[in-house]
């Protein structure tokens, strides 16, 4: 008997007729022995309905306001999950995750989870019940709800997998596992059989939305067995993340190519080139809890110098409404943004052992003509910032310069 997490996200619970299939699967799994507990996430399309609706009352909505109404889709797939598992006879019991308690930090939107009382769900299962949990939600511990950043659902999979030390997390969803890029975007990809935590990691960072990054965080710091499976196929092994490379296998240069076209790029121009200059621009930012991904210094001229970085596109104009207010302070000529840009990632543990990684990507963007605006590295993984409208060529012609369409 084994203990597995099955975490299934929007487009396998999108009708009920999935959610019916959802629940045979899961009633097979019990039939063999297994304790099993079931993550949902909302409705396909519902999360992205939910925030339209609130931005319609207000345009840029209270983040707490918008917590407690966002989370609601998560409440409404648990209950009809539960209640498909009953019709097949299985014994079942739903709860959100303030019910769990699933306890997070405050920081509405994003939030972080502290810890998991895993009590209730350990005696209902040893009680026989399938316990069918929200995904993308928790409680902080003031009691309100908070929810964990787009794609959470993940997390709350595996973070649940971790407390209750399960056996496997398999998390399933619209793709049959891990391909070497996004298929919808480069039919070529391939699935890969497995990837290795570190990889996947990278990925995740990188954008590739197959699974959220704190997911991938909680399997590394846990030990997790984690599975990215097909919920529409019965067959298939799906992808299994690993945490040893496999050394007896020649390990490809790159193993999966990242985009991503949510981040918008700040530029702080004409700053005096001094101590302390990024502690005065990145520190409000960081008081306001933006995450900066990629920074980029240029070398001083003329006693100046330009300072740019990247945030969440949703954030941009609160951290230039910040920077703006201290300008002066930062005697900086101009505070610029532009929502107009696309990260593009190559990654793999191979280019630790290779050279000439880094000069393939840029002559094959090269010879795209794609401009690259900043470059970011980092052990296995060489990242660039283009002009948005570029992208899907980007991925392309890089999924084929690295030979990733071929076995
Ligand atoms: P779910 O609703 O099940 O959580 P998501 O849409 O969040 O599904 O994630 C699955 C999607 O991730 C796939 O449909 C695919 O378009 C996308 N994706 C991006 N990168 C990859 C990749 N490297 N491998 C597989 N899927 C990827
Ligand atoms: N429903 C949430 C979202 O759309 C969480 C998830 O699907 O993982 O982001
Ligand atoms: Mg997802």
């Amino acid at each position: 008997m084994a203990l597995i997490v099955q975490k299934y996200g929007g487009t396998s619970v999108a009708n009920p007729e999935r959610i019916k299939n959802l629940a045979s699967r899961v009633a097979r799994y019990k039939a063999l022995g297994h304790q099993v507990v079931v993550v949902v996430s909302a409705m396909s399309g519902e999360t992205n309905r939910l925030i339209a609706l609130a931005k319609e009352i207000m345009p840029d909505p209270d983040p707490r306001e918008l917590d407690m109404m966002v989370s609601t889709g998560e409440q409404v797939t648990i209950g009809l999950t539960a209640m498909a598992l009953m019709d097949l006879g299985v014994k079942a019991r739903s709860y959100t995750g303030a019910q769990v308690r699933i306890v997070t930090d405050s920081a509405f939107t994003k939030a972080r989870i502290l810890k998991i009382d895993d009590e209730r769900i350990r005696a209902d299962l040893d009680a026989g019940n399938v316990v069918v949990v929200a995904g993308f939600q928790g409680v902080d511990e003031h009691g309100n709800i908070t929810t964990l950043g787009r794609g959470g659902s993940d997390t709350t999979g595996v973070a649940l997998a971790a407390a209750l030390k399960a056996d496997e997390c398999q998390i399933y969803t619209d793709v049959d596992g891990v391909y070497t890029t996004d298929p919808r975007v480069v039919p070529e990809a391939r699935r890969l059989k497995s990837i290795t935590f570190e990889e996947m990691l990278e990925l995740a960072s990188q954008g590739s939305k197959v699974l959220q990054i704190r997911s991938v965080e909680f399997a590394g710091k846990y030990q997790v067995k984690l599975r990215v499976l097909s919920s529409f196929e019965e067959e298939g092994d799906g992808t299994l993340i690993t945490f040893e490379e496999e050394d007896n296998m020649e390990q490809p240069i790159i193993s999966g190519i990242a985009f991503n076209r949510d981040e918008a790029k700040v530029t702080v121009l004409g700053v005096p080139d001094r101590p302390g200059i990024a502690y005065q621009i990145l520190g409000p930012i960081a008081d306001a809890n933006i995450d900066v991904d990629i920074i980029i210094q240029n070398t001083g001229a003329d006693g100046t110098t330009d300072f740019t970085f990247t945030v969440h596109k949703n954030e941009l104009n609160k951290a230039l409404g910040l920077l703006r207010d201290k300008q002066k302070d930062i005697g900086a000529r101009e505070i610029a943004g532009d929502e107009k840009i696309a990260k593009v990632s190559i990654v793999g543990v191979g280019m630790r052992s290779h050279v000439g990684v880094a000069s393939l990507m840029f002559k094959t963007l090269a010879e795209e003509g794609i401009n690259i605006q900043m470059i970011s590295t980092s052990e296995i993984k060489i990242a660039v910032v283009i002009d948005e409208k570029y992208m899907e060529l980007a991925v392309r012609v890089l999924h084929k310069a690295f030979g990733l369409d071929k076995a």
